[in-house]
């Protein structure tokens, strides 16, 4: 038996989980899968039924499952409210509380959405990259940190640091995930400046070693940057600390020019992840069935491939998105005006996906 807590959140976020859901429904009949789901409150509707934008039911529950799906949280009904009791507050705690340690956000291009992309065609068609980014380390929550010192001369500080083991982690994550691709893995550091990142090379170097069929490379971050919008086909799996990846992931991000469409995971140790879309609530088309439910859904296909460890009924869920797009549905977010195109909501891409399933 698997179990699996569903968050729905704010927003869009009900409207895109009903469609996940019943995608998760339709694998697990299909598959066997003895998936088990279980529904709980985070963000704005949590505040409003408890106070609280985690409730202790949920981080219990959380920690009990096997996986985390996430909607979005978070609106402008709850942005006079204090940052500590602020929706977007659950999400951080939740992600700390089960020790989310690895983020891991492809960025992949179906061939029907090449236009949606800022970059020519010829440069992004056929994008398939994964970016595996450490995310409970590094300068974001190094110690010391601050701002000291007298008015005028203030100086302020943080610390970048990881550790051998923190990096490790991190690096099984990213070299495993590229055993399951094509076994390309390119390590982002700045080790011609910062210590910190010369420990980081090191240590991917070394780990290499129990990986012989994944061919490691080193890049330096500045020349990553200028190598995903100059040339982005030619990675496969990049792994890299919380700073450089928190940027590289968004460039990434934005060479697929489609918000709607992309998933993500966040794992521990025990392989338990918590696996959401990459964008937010949109309050702005919250209510009216125009959201794009497709990031969600393949969140889920990230969720049975990390997760369960069920890659079968993952692709299953990636084929039938293709399928979809290939029959030239498109959500208003993927619409281009091109003839042939036919405009659907949230529900009818979801009732889409799984016929096609
Ligand atoms: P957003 O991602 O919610 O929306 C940005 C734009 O993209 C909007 O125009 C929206 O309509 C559109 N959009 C987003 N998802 C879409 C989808 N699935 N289908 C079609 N269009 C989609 O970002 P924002 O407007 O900056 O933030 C809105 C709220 O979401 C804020 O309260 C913010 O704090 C929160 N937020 C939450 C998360 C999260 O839960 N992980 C992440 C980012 C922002």
């Amino acid at each position: 038996m698997a179990q699996i807590v569903l968050l729905a959140g704010d927003g869009i976020g009900p409207e895109i989980m009903a469609q996940a859901g019943r995608v998760l429904e339709a694998v697990n009949a299909r598959f066997g899968l003895g998936i088990v789901t279980s529904e709980h409150l985070i963000g704005g509707a949590a505040i409003d039924a408890t106070g609280e934008p985690l409730p202790e039911a949920t981080l219990a529950a959380a920690k009990a499952a096997d996986a985390v799906l996430l909607g979005a949280v978070g609106g402008p009904k709850w942005d006079g409210l204090p940052m500590a009791n602020r929706p977007e507050k659950g999400l951080l705690k939740i992600r700390a509380g089960m020790n989310l340690f690895a983020n891991l956000r492809p960025a992949l291009l179906y061939p029907e959405l090449a236009s949606a992309s800022t970059l020519k065609p010829e440069v992004v068609s056929g994008l398939d990259l994964l970016i595996v980014r450490e995310l409970i380390g590094g300068i974001y929550f190094g110690e010391p940190r601050g701002i000291e010192g007298e008015p005028g001369q203030r100086v302020g500080f943080n610390t970048d640091r990881y550790s051998e083991p923190e990096i490790e982690r991190i690096g099984r994550i990213a070299f495993e995930a590229a055993m399951t691709r094509d076994r390309r893995l390119c390590s982002v550091d700045k080790a011609n400046v910062l210590e910190v990142t010369v420990l980081w090379r090191e240590v991917m170097t070394r780990l290499s070693a129990e990986y012989p069929e994944v061919e490691l490379s080193h890049m330096y971050v500045d020349n990553a940057a200028m190598q995903l919008v100059r040339a982005p086909k030619q990675f496969d799996v990049m792994v890299t600390g919380n700073l450089f990846g928190d940027i590289l992931s968004d460039a990434a991000a934005m060479l697929t020019g489609s918000i709607g469409m992309l998933p993500s995971a966040s794992m521990n140790s025990d392989n338990q992840g918590l696996y959401e879309p990459c964008h937010g609530s949109a309050p702005d088309i919250a209510g009216q069935d125009v959201a794009n439910p497709l990031a969600t859904i393949l969140s889920v296909a990230m969720l049975l491939t990390h997760s369960l460890k069920a890659p079968e009924a993952a692709l299953a869920i990636e084929t039938a998105v293709k399928s979809v797009l290939a029959q030239r549905l498109r959500t208003a977010d993927i619409a281009t005006g091109a003839s042939g195109e036919r405009v659907v909501g949230c529900q009818a891409m979801g009732d889409a996906v799984v016929n096609a399933l």
